[in-house]
């Protein structure tokens, strides 16, 4: 399993984060990185809420059942 090493310097802050949330440094990580990579978006059609990589223009739709097309906020 690939284990990037996080830099040092971030260290002391994840760690303040994770006492003030009692959640495992890991658990903030994770967060932050899905965050950065991952958008709310919105179906064109049923407007049901879809999370995908930030940039994607279409995504899978369980309420369509299809792909459909995204976009930023409800409608
Ligand atoms: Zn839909």
């Amino acid at each position: 399993m690939y284990s990037p090493k996080i830099k040092e310097q971030l260290i002391p802050v994840i760690y303040k984060r994770a006492r003030r949330e009692h959640k495992p440094m890991t658990a903030i990580i994770n967060e932050l990185i899905e965050e950065s990579l991952y958008k709310t978006y919105y179906c064109r059609n049923c407007n049901n809420q879809i999370e995908a990589e930030k940039g994607t223009k279409e995504a899978y739709c369980d309420h369509c059942q299809s792909e459909v097309y995204l976009i930023t906020s409800s409608l």
